[in-house]
């Protein structure tokens, strides 16, 4: 059984809520976003219902990495954008919304697109080697 919380994208992905489809396979879904940042903002979904993409099994995450690319030249020669971001917001302090890993493919146009605070801090090497000790354990587990 999963415990993931039914969200707009399963309606969409069965074809009961309508959409402006991109692109379909067997294991990713990609369609217009209906409150575009700018013209050409594409959403690209697992069918594998997720709510974050730590929890995605790696095919649905290498059938996602597969196509990522082919979509943004998609919405690249569509809209003519040369610049864009690919965003993908996991929890609401992360600004998620919907329940069910996406990714926006967001053309950016001078002030039209994605806007980012960028507060950056300083990496010191005490943080550093902490970090990594943590995290190749956490890979290794
Ligand atoms: P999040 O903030 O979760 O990363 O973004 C969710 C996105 O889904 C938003 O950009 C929003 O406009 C889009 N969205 C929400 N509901 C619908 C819908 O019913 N249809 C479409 N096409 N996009 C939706």
């Amino acid at each position: 059984m999963s415990d993931h919380q039914p969200t707009i994208f399963d309606k969409i992905l069965s074809g009961e809520i309508p959409s402006y489809k991109v692109y379909e396979d067997d294991h990713v879904f990609a369609f217009l976003d209906i409150g575009p940042l700018s013209e050409g903002h594409t959403l690209v979904i697992p069918k594998e219902r997720k709510a974050q993409l730590h929890q995605l099994s790696d095919e649905s995450a290498a059938a996602l990495g597969r196509v990522l690319p082919r979509l943004c030249r998609a919405v690249m020669n569509a809209t003519g954008a040369t610049a864009y971001n690919v965003l993908q917001n996991n929890g609401s302090a992360a600004h998620q919304v919907v329940m069910h890993v996406h990714f926006h493919i967001i053309p950016k146009f001078g002030g039209q697109g994605l806007g980012i605070g960028w507060p950056a801090g300083k990496l010191s090497e005490s943080t550093a080697r902490d970090l990594l000790d943590k995290m190749r354990r956490a890979l290794e587990a």
